[in-house]
Parts: C-alpha cells; structure tokens; sequence
C-alpha cells in the first residue's frame, strides 16, 4: 500500500496539495458527520413514518415509550449545537499544532500507511477509544456528574437515532469526541485511519440508539442501558468488550445480584 501510486494515492496527494490544512480536516469531520450520522439517522427515524408495520415489528421498547416530534426537534437542535462546538475546539487544536510546525492533528500528506502501519493504528486507537470510553462512562454514572451531565442523555429511556448526540456540550466532548481523537492525534495517525474510526463511531452509534433489533444485537446492548442504566457502559461500536472486561454485561449482572 505504501509507495504504489494508487488512485486513493493520487486522490489524497491532489487534494492535500490544492486546499489549505484547514479546509481538509475540518471538511473531513464534517463529511463524516453528514455520511454516517445525519443520513443513517434521518433513515432510522423516518422509518417510523414511512414504514410503520416493519418500524413497529422490530422496535425494542413497547410503543408507549417511543418518541415525538418535538422529542426529533429537540435532539437536532442539541445535536447541531454539539457539532458546532466540536467543530470549533476542532479548529482550536488545529491551530495549536500548525502553530507548533505540525501539518496536521494527524497526518495528512506523503504515502498512504503501510497495511501493517493501519492495523497497528486502527488496533491501538481502537483498544484506547474502549478504555477511555468506559471509564469515563462509568465517571459520568457517579451521582454528582449524573445529575450535572449525564442526566441529560439519559432523558431518552427509549432512544432514537438522533439521540445518540444529544448530550451536555461537556459529555459529547468527554464521551464522543476525546475517546477516539486523543488516540489518533498522540499516535499521529493517517487521516484514513481517523476517516475509518470516525466514520465506524457515528454509523455504530445511530444504529445503537435507533431503537431497531434488525443490527445483530447491536441496538439491544446501549438500548438496555438507556432503559435500565446499570449495565451496558460500553461503546456502541466495541461489541460489549469492556463489559465482558468488568462484567457491567446484563447476564453477569444478574448472576452477581443471584450471589
Ligand atoms: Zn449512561
Ligand atoms: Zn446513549
């Protein structure tokens, strides 16, 4: 992968050659938010108005405790504000690291990564992204911070798709944003590497809280926890390995709670 000039190759030596660093990076994460949140979000949720009898036969939760308008309403207004401010200590820490002669937060120009360069990254980002994650999703559980921060997300004790940014401005960068860019920018990863992590976060996170059981379970781990709060605290891309990790899983629950 490394030295092959490669149409990808050609693709990101042209466009890092003819737009400013700025344009790029912040262009990439507001791309991946329009691809992989906003779309699959506006599908998940329509799928209540535009196909009613398939939406009703694969919800999770009972209809009584399923969403309004208003509630749609609220989480895209609260969701825009949280990109923006993302966007914005985006640009902040874009400006730090230019200013410090780096090009990027992550690496943007010269060869592709090697394959072993990728799984390396994609592996280490991955592991650090659950941890950081977790532990700091336990944190948030603690009463103090639950009432101040978390409290706010957990409104929806059914959610929805949009649901899954709609958050305190301080969790969605704790939660959402820290996890998976602090790996990327100490490791000085390739931006494909951040487009692949980036764009698997925000497609796994609307389908965990779109309510849906037709995504091989992967809906039912974060949907448990927004309707029960003690289990489940892990990311809704990382497959319940950190729950398995310090059994916060549902059956290990149980089991502690029969001992
Ligand atoms: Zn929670
Ligand atoms: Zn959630």
């Amino acid at each position: 992968m490394a030295s092959e000039p490669t149409a990808m190759a050609d693709l990101f030596e042209s466009i890092t050659s003819s737009q400013d660093v700025y344009t790029v990076e912040l262009g990439v994460h507001f791309a991946l938010q329009i691809l992989f949140w906003w779309l699959p979000g506006i599908t998940l949720v329509s799928l209540n108005y535009l196909a009613p009898s398939f939406s009703t036969r694969y919800k999770i939760q009972p209809a009584e405790k399923q969403h309004t308008l208003l509630d749609i309403g609220r989480c895209v207004a609260v969701s825009i504000c949280n990109q923006a401010i993302e966007l914005l200590l985006h640009f902040c820490l874009l400006n730090y690291y230019t200013s410090r002669g780096r090009e990027a937060t992550v690496r943007m120009k010269g060869d592709l990564p090697s394959l072993a360069e990728f799984t390396r990254d994609f592996v280490l980002s991955f592991i650090a992204r659950e941890a950081i994650h977790y532990y700091l999703h336990r944190l948030l559980h603690w009463r103090p911070l639950y009432k101040r921060l978390h409290k706010i997300h957990h409104n929806f004790t059914a959610p929805i798709a949009f649901a899954s940014q709609y958050a305190h401005p301080v969790e969605h960068i704790l939660l959402n944003v820290l996890p998976i860019t602090l790996p990327l920018v100490v490791l000085r990863s390739h931006v494909l590497v951040l487009i692949v992590m980036v764009g698997w976060d925000l497609l796994a996170t609307s389908v965990a809280h779109s309510g849906y059981d037709f995504f091989l379970g992967l809906a039912k781990m974060h949907d448990r926890h927004h309707e029960r709060f003690h289990v489940y605290f892990g990311s809704s891309g990382g497959f319940g390995i950190m729950d398995w990790a310090h059994r916060t899983n549902e059956e290990s629950v149980v089991q502690k709670k029969v001992d």
